[in-house]
């Protein structure tokens, strides 16, 4: 059986209580919302707080709505009110199915929008219990000096595994955060950052409010699909989110692509405008477009399932994204 170490949980009624509690005990507090990622770490020993404070109480952090050319998305909505909400599915349907496609149905119902952008990344070697890890020396992520994975002591290379933040880079989404100081508003795209051991920019004394996605985005055809070993409950092993300016006549005039699932930040494939601007979105295009990304996802085994085959799995996943954009039936 796996204990709980005791800890105050903390119940605050606003958001500015609740970075209160965290800026009075530095470093010694975590938020939690739904507690899907977070229990069990905690369980693994990887998360020891003395106080945790509960943030799915308050509610200035629920709803979703539109406001001034944005859609906003409170952080504690669960990601089954994401996935079925009628203004997430007209106007971002690519953020509806990656909500929807997360773990299982109690999980989705418990998970929050919130949560999934500060998910904590993942690894075969970590996300075991501290018995397990004991016995293997720990790791440099949590408690130890080296990485099982690059064999070196310098770099965590986790992976990040969270299926909502590629579709949000690519709708260009940002996020606001806010601490004692006060309130700041991060990109989504700039939220993530290439360590493993902390993936995001994100303070201990922050938490995060809202997130808000231009709806001029809504004129993108989008697609989002993911990679995993079963269709539910399963982290994925890639996934992928695209988001296509296309015209009338199928030319592309913007393409943005993110992979994720496979290093410690989602990786926004670059150099597209070579491959795709201007160009009818055909068989061709998509074929240069998946060898693009192809030559830049190099997946490690943080998973225990072969990397070459993630990899192999890119082009073909996005060439499947690329095919529904194409036809006209995107998500
Ligand atoms: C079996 C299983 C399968 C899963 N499969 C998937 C999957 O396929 N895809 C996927 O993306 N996720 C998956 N998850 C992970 C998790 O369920 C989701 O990512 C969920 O969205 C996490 O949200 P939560 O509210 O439960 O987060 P919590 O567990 O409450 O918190 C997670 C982390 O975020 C922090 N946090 C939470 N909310 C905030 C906030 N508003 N501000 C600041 N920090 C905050 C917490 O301190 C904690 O560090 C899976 C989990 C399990 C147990
Ligand atoms: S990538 Fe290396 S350091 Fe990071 S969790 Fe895995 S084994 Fe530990």
């Amino acid at each position: 059986m796996l204990r709980l170490h005791e800890y105050t949980y903390h119940r605050p009624r606003t958001a500015h209580e609740a970075v209160e509690l965290l800026a009075t005990h530095p470093g010694r507090a975590l938020p939690i919302a739904g507690g899907t990622d977070l229990m069990p770490n905690m369980k693994h020993g990887l998360f020891t707080p003395e106080h945790v404070v509960a943030l799915r109480q308050i509610a200035e952090l629920h709803g979703i709505e539109e406001r001034d050319g944005e859609l906003v998305i409170a952080a504690a909505e669960t990601l089954t009110s994401v996935s079925r909400h009628p203004l997430v599915r007209r106007h971002f349907p690519s953020l509806a199915r990656a909500a929807g496609l997360v773990a299982g149905p109690q999980l989705r119902n418990m998970g929050t929008i919130g949560g999934n952008l500060c998910l904590d990344t993942r690894c075969t070697y970590y996300n075991q219990t501290f018995f397990w890890r004991d016995a293997l020396g720990f790791c440099l992520k949590k408690d130890g000096e080296t990485c099982h994975v690059t064999k070196t002591g310098r770099k965590c290379v986790a992976a990040h595994s969270a299926d909502t933040p590629p579709v949000l880079i690519t709708l260009g989404a940002t996020v606001d955060l806010l601490s004692a100081d006060g309130e700041r508003t991060v990109p989504v795209e700039a939220f993530f950052i290439a360590d493993g051991i902390a993936n995001t920019v994100r303070g201990w004394n922050e938490i995060l409010l809202r997130v808000r996605i231009p709806l001029a985005a809504a004129r993108f055809r989008t697609s989002f699909q993911k990679l995993r070993q079963r269709g539910a409950i399963d982290f994925p092993l890639l996934n992928i989110a695209v988001a296509a300016d296309v015209d009338a006549g199928g030319v592309i005039a913007d393409v943005r692509i993110v992979v994720s699932a496979l290093g410690a930040r989602p990786r926004v494939i670059t150099g597209l405008e070579k491959v795709a601007r201007g160009r009818a979105l055909d068989e061709n295009t998509a074929t240069a477009i998946a060898e693009r990304a192809f030559q830049q996802c190099h997946p490690l085994t943080n998973i225990i399932v072969d990397p070459d085959w993630r990899r192999a799995m890119v082009p073909v996943y996005l060439r499947k994204a690329l095919h529904e954009i194409a036809a006209g039936t995107p998500a």
